[in-house]
C-alpha cells in the first residue's frame, strides 16, 4: 500500500473514530457508534500493516493472531459484572505497551538524530514512558480494586503529598539528567529510575483512593491510556495514534469532569487521593440506626399494584443478579395497568459509567422512561412506590445528612422521600465504598431480602396471579 493511500484510510479512520464518538454520546445511537468505531478501527489496523513502515509481515501477524485469539476468547468469557474490570485491565495494556515501544524506540540505533530534533524525541520518550507507567501500574490496582482482590478501604501513608511531590521532582531532575547525556547506556539509566517512580507513583494514587471516589479513578485512567497511545504515537511517528490517542484522552478527561461532578468531588482532591475517606476510615461511625422492615415478595407486588406512580432504581446487583428482563417484565405489567414507572439512573451506579442503561437497553426498556438522576431527583415526593433493585451507595441519605461520611456530599437518588421505599438485596452487607445505609431503618422503608433475580420474578408471578 503507497504512502499515499495509507494517508487517506487514516484520515477516513479518524472522521470514522469522532463519528463514533458522536454516535457513543446517545444510547440510540450507540449500536451506530460502535459499528463506526469497528470499521475505523478495521480500517486503521490494514492500513498500518499493509504500509510502507512494515516490511516483514510475519512477525506482525504473529502477534495479532495471538492477541487476537486471546481478546476474542476473554470478550466470549467475561460476564457483564467483570466488564470494568476488563476495561481496566485494557487501560494497562495500553500503558505497557507504551513503556515497552519507549524503551525499543529509544535503543533503535538505526535513528541518528542531533541538536533539536534529538531532544524533542527523546522528550517523546521520557513522557511517553512516564505516562505509560503510570496508566500501568494504575490501571493493575484499578483492577485489583474492582475485581475485589484488593479490598476498597484507601491504603493511606503518613506524608502522602508530600511523597507524591518528592517523586514529581525527581521525575523532572531525573527528565532534566537524561536530556544530558550522550551513552546511550546511562540514558537507559536514568530511564529505568523514572520507570520505577511513575510506576511507583501509579501504584499509590490509586491506592489511596476510598471506594466512593473510583468512578473518577477509572474514567481518569481511560483518559491516560488515550495520552500514552498519542505519546507513543509520537513516539513512531504515526499520526493515527496520536489522533485517536488524543481524542480518549480528552474525551476521558471529559468524563472525569462529569464523573466528578456526579460525585460532587474536586478533581485534583480525588487524584490528591484519601478525600472522601472520613480521616482514614470507610466506615461509618453511626452504626446500627434501628429496626428494619422486611416484607415478602407478595406484600412488594401489593404495594406496586396499589401505586400510581412507581421510580425504580437500578444498581450493582442488579448486574449481578442479571434482573434486568424480569425487571422489564414487570414494567410491562405495570404500565399496562396505567401506572406510571420510570428508571432513575445515578451517574456511578454499577461498576462503570453508563453500566446501567447498558443493562436496561439490553432489556430493551424504552428510552423515554430512563431518567438521569437530575432530571428525576425532584419526583420522589410525588411517588408512591420507589423500588431499589441491588443499589445501595447511590440511595444512601448519609451523603446528605452525615458530614463525617466517606461518602459526604454526593448527590444521591432520594428514595426515602417517596411515600414506600423498598430495598431489595441479600443481606444488611454494605455497598462498594464502605459505608453503613440509615435508608434501611427508615420508618417508610421496607427490605426485600434475596437475590435480586429471585425476588423480582417472585414478584412478576404475584403480579401476574391478580
Ligand atoms: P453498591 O456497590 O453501593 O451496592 C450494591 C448492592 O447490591 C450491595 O449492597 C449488595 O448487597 C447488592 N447486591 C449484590 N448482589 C446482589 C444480588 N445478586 N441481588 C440483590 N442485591 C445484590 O452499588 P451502587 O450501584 O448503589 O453504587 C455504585 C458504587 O460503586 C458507588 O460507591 C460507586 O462510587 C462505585 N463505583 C462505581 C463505578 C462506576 O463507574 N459506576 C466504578 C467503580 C466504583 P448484598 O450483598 O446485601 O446483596
Amino acid at each position: 500500500m503507497s504512502e499515499g493511500l495509507v494517508t487517506v484510510s487514516y484520515i477516513a479512520a479518524t472522521i470514522l473514530f469522532i463519528l463514533s464518538l458522536g454516535g457513543l454520546s446517545n444510547p440510540e445511537t450507540a449500536r451506530r457508534g460502535n459499528f463506526y468505531g469497528m470499521a475505523a478501527m478495521a480500517l486503521a489496523i490494514l492500513a498500518t500493516v499493509l504500509g510502507p513502515q512494515v516490511e516483514t509481515l510475519w512477525p506482525v501477524v504473529t502477534a495479532m493472531a495471538i492477541g487476537g485469539s486471546i481478546g476474542l476468547y476473554a470478550a466470549f468469557k467475561v460476564q457483564m459484572t467483570e466488564m470494568p474490570e476488563l476495561v481496566a485491565l485494557m487501560h494497562s495494556l495500553v500503558g505497557l505497551a507504551a513503556v515497552l515501544i519507549g524503551f525499543a524506540t529509544y535503543a533503535d540505533n538505526s535513528v541518528h538524530l542531533a541538536g533539536i530534533e534529538k531532544t524533542i524525541h527523546e522528550i517523546e520518550i521520557y513522557v511517553g514512558i512516564l505516562i505509560g507507567a503510570i496508566t500501568f501500574s494504575g490501571s493493575v490496582i484499578a483492577f485489583g480494586k474492582l475485581s475485589g482482590r484488593i479490598g476498597g478501604k484507601p491504603w493511606l501513608l503518613p506524608g502522602r503529598h508530600l511523597l507524591n511531590l518528592v517523586g514529581l521532582i525527581a521525575v523532572i531532575v531525573v527528565g532534566k539528567l537524561f536530556l544530558n547525556v550522550d551513552s546511550g547506556v546511562s540514558g537507559a539509566f536514568f530511564l529505568l529510575i523514572m520507570t520505577g517512580v511513575a510506576l511507583a507513583f501509579g501504584i499509590h494514587m490509586v491506592m489511596a483512593i476510598g471506594g466512593a471516589d473510583m468512578p473518577v479513578v477509572v474514567s481518569m485512567l481511560n483518559s491516560y491510556s488515550g495520552w500514552a497511545a498519542s505519546a507513543t504515537g509520537f513516539m513512531l511517528g504515526n499520526d493515527l495514534l496520536i489522533v485517536i490517542g488524543a481524542l480518549v484522552g480528552s474525551s476521558g478527561a471529559i468524563l472525569s469532569y462529569i464523573m466528578c461532578r456526579a460525585m460532587n468531588r474536586h478533581f485534583f482532591a480525588v487524584i490528591a487521593g484519601g478525600f472522601g475517606t472520613a480521616g482514614g476510615t470507610t466506615v461509618s461511625s453511626a452504626g446500627p440506626q434501628g429496626e428494619v422492615q422486611a416484607i415478602t415478595a407478595e406484600e412488594t407486588a401489593e404495594l406496586l399494584r396499589g401505586a400510581s406512580k412507581v421510580i425504580l432504581v437500578p444498581g450493582y446487583g442488579m448486574a449481578v443478579a442479571q434482573a434486568q428482563h424480569t425487571v422489564f417484565e414487570i414494567t410491562k405489567l405495570l404500565r399496562e395497568r396505567n401506572i406510571d414507572v420510570h428508571f432513575a439512573i445515578h451517574p456511578v451506579a454499577g461498576r462503570m459509567p453508563g453500566h446501567m442503561n447498558v443493562l436496561l437497553a439490553e432489556a430493551k426498556v424504552p428510552y423515554d422512561i430512563v431518567a438521569e438522576m437530575d432530571e428525576i431527583n425532584h419526583d420522589f415526593p410525588q411517588t408512591d412506590v420507589a423500588m431499589v433493585i441491588g443499589a445501595n451507595d447511590i440511595v444512601n441519605p448519609a451523603a446528605q445528612d452525615d458530614p463525617g461520611s466517606p461518602i459526604a456530599g454526593m448527590p444521591v437518588l432520594e428514595v426515602w422521600k417517596a411515600r414506600i421505599s423498598i430495598v431489595m438485596k441479600r443481606s444488611m452487607a454494605s455497598g462498594y465504598a464502605g459505608v453503613d445505609n440509615p435508608l434501611f431503618y427508615k420508618e417508610n422503608n421496607r427490605m426485600l431480602f434475596g437475590d435480586a433475580k429471585q425476588m423480582l420474578e417472585a414478584v412478576l408471578t404475584a403480579l401476574r396471579a391478580n
